[in-house]
């Protein structure tokens, strides 16, 4: 008997290339066999959204150079798929004429926007809607050419958000009642949907998007719309890997990961799950895969609820590292015992729009650190050198300073809050590799210990803390 539902969602580079789409077609073949509904959801072709969203950004400067060469690149790639893809001259001529019309979409609002000298987030999101837009029209084509009936579905008419463009939050409910509305009737037919990711719209019908690599939460959300028994999330790696494998040759694929350790790792910048897809699937209880377009064959990894260390597992899971950050500090005898500092600093480091990924503070209160990207240092130092203008003159507050360009090394240690001694291994390992710690920072889920390190100290420290990923002699 066939199993329930599934949710395949194709990254940019699975279907970056014509390669990549045989690929997938591939791929969907099987699923339709063993599984009673699928549904395919697609992310623009690789490189598409950035593309889109520089045109308008430089349009909105008055330069429409990038327009242009958008704009051709856009007719080449996706007219070139559907002549490589799609044989039936029909079908060809059928997706052509789409694609066209939405490439005159985009001129159209290009062209907008250069008069206007302004782009909106309501025009950014329009304009980067179109890649999926353009993908699932191609991606549809090809599979009913090649004996998968299937048809393209703006997400638009499925998942029905706020209007926060650029990061819209979607009302679960509508979408709900709204996806198995247009859904049902495909499934009836034995269509194939194939839903664009990243892409939602408001009661209006106004375009939103999700946030730049939205697509996943995409896939996460029309699980839990439609009862899905898995989510596939299909991407260019084996699965979510121990170490970015260009900072550790001997970084492997992680079987299985609660979902807890891939939330501290998406946050620290694993670029595999987008972080708001886990919380709907864990919460509808539906299983979430992590695999390999062009190796379709790996198990890749799997996303479990939380479990216990498994034996035979190192004391750490997986160990990233983000760098273009910097540590900012504030230091002085008078912070000691006033209330309300921490609260002050941050708050006019928010305003500057920088997000924190890092706060430690010494128990003497005499200084409080953390990190911002460095992009907003000097911003940040400004605000910070106003807002405390009077604790300065009064020498309750001695400098307010920044580091050189840091790295932040996160290593999530499930086993944490079991084993005693974990923190302890960490720490010898890399005073054995001559790391020198600038500022540490423990999880409060009590999964993750970031370490901050010089830049020239990265490579060090991922290859020292790698090494605790393998399983140690003697150890339980
Ligand atoms: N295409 C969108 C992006 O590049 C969404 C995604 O790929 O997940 O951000
Ligand atoms: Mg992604």
């Amino acid at each position: 008997m066939k199993q329930s539902t599934l949710i395949m969602k194709f990254g940019g580079t699975s279907v970056g290339s014509i390669e990549a789409i045989r690929q997938v077609i591939g791929i969907a073949s099987s699923a339709v066999k063993e599984w009673r509904e699928v549904v395919i959801v697609s992310s623009a072709f690789a490189g598409v959204t950035s593309a889109l969203l520089a045109s308008a950004v430089d349009a909105a400067r008055g330069v429409d150079t990038t327009l242009n060469e958008t704009w051709q690149m856009l007719i080449r790639r996706h007219r070139e798929a559907v002549d490589q893809l799609v044989q039936d001259s029909q079908r060809r001529s059928a997706a052509w004429l789409e694609i066209n019309a939405l490439i005159e979409e985009f001129v159209n609002l290009g062209h907008a926007i250069l008069v206007l000298g302004e782009a909106t987030p309501r025009a950014l999101d329009a304009v980067a809607a179109l890649g999926e837009r353009l993908a699932v029209r191609v991606l549809a084509a090809a599979l009913t050419d090649a004996g998968i009936p299937a048809a393209a579905v703006d997400a638009t008419q499925l998942i029905i958000t706020n209007d926060h463009y650029q990061a819209a939050v979607p009302d679960m409910s509508l979408s709900v009642l709204q996806t198995r509305q247009m859904l049902g009737p495909l499934f009836a037919g034995q269509i194939l949907p194939v839903v664009t990711g990243f892409i939602g719209a408001t009661a209006d019908g106004v375009t939103t998007t999700l946030g730049r690599g939205g697509s996943d939460y995409s896939a996460a959300l029309l699980g839990v719309a439609l009862e899905a028994g898995e989510v596939w999330i299909w991407t260019d790696v084996d699965g979510v890997m121990t170490a970015d494998p260009r900072l550790a040759r001997d970084a492997r694929t992680i079987t299985s990961l609660s979902y807890r350790e891939v939330a501290e790792l998406a946050y620290f910048g694993a670029k595999v799950l987008h972080p708001k897809t886990i919380r709907p699937v864990i919460e509808a209880d539906i299983q979430l895969r992590v695999l390999n377009t062009f190796n379709p064959s790996h198990p890749g990894t799997c996303l479990t609820a939380d479990h216990e260390a498994l034996p035979g597992e190192g004391i750490i899971k997986a160990v990233t590292a983000i760098r273009g950050v910097q540590l900012v500090t504030l230091e002085g005898r008078g912070m000691l015992g006033v209330p309300g500092v921490a609260a002050r600093i941050f708050s006019t480091v928010a305003n500057t729009g920088a997000t924190v990924p890092l706060i430690t503070e010494a128990s003497s209160e005499q200084s409080i650190t953390f990190a911002v990207p460095m992009e907003y240092t000097r911003q940040v130092l400004k605000v910070l050198e106003h807002e405390m203008r009077q604790e300065i003159m009064d020498r309750n507050i001695d400098r307010v300073w920044a580091t050189e360009e840091v790295v932040i090394v996160t290593a999530v240690c499930p086993g944490m809050r079991q084993r005693l001694g974990v923190a302890g291994k960490m720490f010898g390992a890399m005073a054995e590799a001559q790391v020198n710690v600038l500022a540490i920072a423990h999880g409060s889920s009590e999964v993750s210990i970031s370490i901050v390190v010089s830049v020239a100290d990265m490579e060090a420290t991922v290859a020292a803390l790698h090494h605790l990923t393998q399983p140690l002699n003697g150890d339980d």
